[in-house]
């Protein structure tokens, strides 16, 4: 017998299967029953998806994800790409992980068990286990859908990539077996890779959870009902809509807290819930403010947070591994009892990871193939995030006077990048981790930066409001931004993402040769009155004053193209702005002055945040004899080249 104790908090739903008034076209509806088995490190499910054939065409195949398999050896793609097992888990069976699919059967029909194979449609790895495919006897119709029931047992790694255990902590994530994505008439079902995350399609879960009474337990969704059972364990039930992905969590040393949010423009009405580890208490309010300013920020510059909860998971210490990852209405954040004020990794890492509901959990882009889509909006939103609350000098880290903003800390990874990839490339196609992170969270950001500057606050404001608008519960690609970005702006914008999201290469223009030379009187032959340096200039020279002809070049360095404003400020204060396309390798200006050049400024406003090099932007003139040291080392200089053009 089974006693309710908490009753049914919300059962004003009407739950019909695909048909429910969401926001989301829904194609899954996941009916998921679950137990943990702590001792086992594992849990036990049995799984009724109802899938609806959203194409025009006769499916006669389905195909699901197993990532857990990823965890199974070190044979999977996954640990053939980490190039590495963490240590002493090779050692210890309990510490891989795996997915059993113990039955798969169309409901009330046919069993499909032993249709299930595994395939490998990104590298042919035939030891990874990562995709399944099953075959129906017959196949759906456009526009049908069907229903199975599946029975598996899913034992958790020690926890690796944002899931599994650490002794009592689970951190449950993909965990089920997950059916794929069926996108233009093809599966779209990547295997797990290192460096790749996820893509699915949205619908509706209602998942059970039953484990012992002693565990605290946070789930993607609403706690529709708790029941105590007889044997000492309890079953939550959470459902969500308009949602593509669902984890868990349960550790007895959580602390719950939660709290009412509301927000009057845009409405927003939700519960915040914490589950913090009881080693992390006096964490709370920092989780608590940066997850309020997360909502805030990104339900104003984007759009209203429509989920009526939100759950904030702070895993313990020994399971950090767990921390920093999103799932639909839940993430885990991650924080060190001893980590002090002004030091905003935390507040960083609440406001990333909240924000993926919005890239990723609400607009639905393919993480496998264009993870910039999802990593680098997100990057850019959490920059923008971290200084309107935490201050655009310091909002990483102020301490003691240091001050270091979230922007310069990416601004470092692009100095640091080795132009191996660009931007867009599948997830697994990239050189390694380093560059993966690198362009799609950082530089895919800087890329938007840039943009914004370039295009004005004002106008990249609206095109991040319609891209989410339009894109919201859909799985947009790379051209559905660029669309939207050119709509907005009125602009042919091709220029500027075919290069940046396309080309391994850099930004890099700077100030080159500087010149400030005396103007000789007129000497020689000269017929009637001329203009003696009509080059760029018609100022004509006058015998009484001093005249200087300013030299100015400016160079381009790397590969990319961008059009570049020049600062130039002569002796007497006088100031010139001009503007360059950028296209050529070099550019000269000339200017006959009665005073000399003082300093060049490419990018004075510092509006290309792309530019990988600051330093060499900006240049004082000094109208200064070659020091003798200088001399000495042109010549040594000039001497090797001509030994090596006489050298064998
Ligand atoms: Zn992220």
């Amino acid at each position: 017998m089974k006693k309710t104790f908490l009753l049914i908090l919300f059962s004003l739903f009407a739950f019909s299967q695909l048909n429910f008034a969401g926001l989301s076209n829904p194609i899954v509806d996941y009916h998921i029953k679950a137990k943990l088995i702590p001792g086992e490190k594992a849990v036990l499910g049995e799984v009724v998806l109802t899938w609806f054939n959203d194409s025009d065409k006769f499916i006669s195949e389905l195909q699901f994800h197993l990532y857990l398999n990823a965890f199974k050896n070190n044979r999977s793609t996954f640990m053939r790409e980490r190039r590495g097992v963490p240590r002493n888990f090779k050692l210890k069976k309990r510490d891989w992980g795996y997915i059993e699919i113990d039955k798969i059967q169309i409901k009330d029909g046919p069993d499909l068990t032993s249709t299930i194979e595994y395939i490998q449609p990104d590298d042919n790895n035939k030891d990874d286990q990562t995709v399944m495919r099953v075959s129906l006897p017959e196949p759906v119709p456009p526009r049908t859908k069907i229903t199975l029931y599946t029975e598996f047992y899913s034992k958790l790694p020690k926890v690796i990539a944002r899931t599994g255990f650490y002794k009592d902590f689970f951190m449950v994530a993909q965990w089920f077996p997950k059916i794929g994505v069926l996108w233009k008439g093809e599966w779209n079902c990547h295997q797990y890779h290192s460096h790749s995350e996820f893509f699915a399609d949205f619908g509706v879960y209602r998942v059970e959870m039953t484990v012992p009474k002693e565990y605290v337990v946070g789930a993607t969704g609403k706690r529709i009902a708790a029941v105590r059972n007889e044997d000492g364990t309890i079953t939550s039930t959470y459902y969500q809509e308009d949602i593509h992905d669902f984890a868990w969590t349960a550790c007895p040393d959580f602390v719950e807290f939660k709290e009412n949010y509301s927000l009057k423009d845009p409405p927003v009405n939700t519960e915040i819930i914490l589950l913090i580890h009881r080693s992390h208490q006096n964490k709370k309010d920092r989780y608590l403010s940066s997850l309020k300013n997360g909502i805030e920020f990104y339900s104003q510059n984007y759009g209203a947070y429509p989920y009526p909860t939100i759950t904030l998971v702070d895993p313990p210490f020994g399971g950090l591994r767990a921390g920093g990852m999103e799932y639909p209405t839940l993430f885990t954040s991650l924080t060190f009892s001893w980590m002090p004020k002004g030091m905003y990794l935390t507040e960083m890492v609440t406001i990333h990871e909240f924000g993926h509901n919005y890239w990723y959990g609400i607009v639905g882009s393919n993480e496998f193939e264009e993870a910039w889509l999802d990593e680098g909006i997100n990057s850019y939103s959490e920059i923008k995030a971290m200084e309107k609350y935490y201050g655009k000098d310091g909002s990483m880290l102020n301490m003691h006077g240091l001050k270091i903003s979230d922007l310069v800390f990416h601004r470092l990874r692009i100095i640091a990048s080795s132009r191996m990839d660009p931007i867009v490339k599948k997830a697994w196609e990239y050189y390694n981790g380093a560059t993966y992170g690198i362009n799609v969270y950082s530089k895919a950001a800087f890329m938007l930066l840039t943009l914004e500057k370039y295009l004005g606050e004002g106008v990249m404001s609206k095109i991040m409001r319609t891209y989410f608008e339009r894109w919201k519960f859909k799985h947009p690609i790379s051209e559905d931004f660029i669309a939207v970005a050119e709509e907005v702006s009125g602009q042919d914008l091709d220029w500027f993402f075919n290069q940046f999201l396309n080309s391994p290469d850099i930004l890099d223009y700077a100030v080159g040769r500087l010149r400030s030379q005396e103007v000789k009187k007129p000497e020689g032959i000269l017929e009637g009155e001329q203009e003696v340096f009509g080059e760029h200039q018609n100022e004509k020279i006058q015998n009484q004053k001093k005249m200087y002809r300013n030299e100015v070049v400016v160079v381009r360095k790397g590969e990319l193209i961008f059009p570049q404003e020049i600062l130039i400020t002569f002796e007497e204060g006088e100031e010139i702005r001009e503007k360059w396309a950028g296209k050529e390798r070099w550019k000269r200006f000339v200017y006959i002055k009665p005073y000399r050049l003082k300093s060049v400024q490419v990018d004075p406003d510092n509006k290309v945040l792309l530019d990988v090099n600051y330093l060499n932007n900006s240049r004082l003139f000094k109208p200064k004899m070659m020091s003798p040291l200088k001399c000495a080392l042109g010549l040594m200089f000039n001497f090797q080249t001509i030994l090596s053009f006489v050298s064998f």
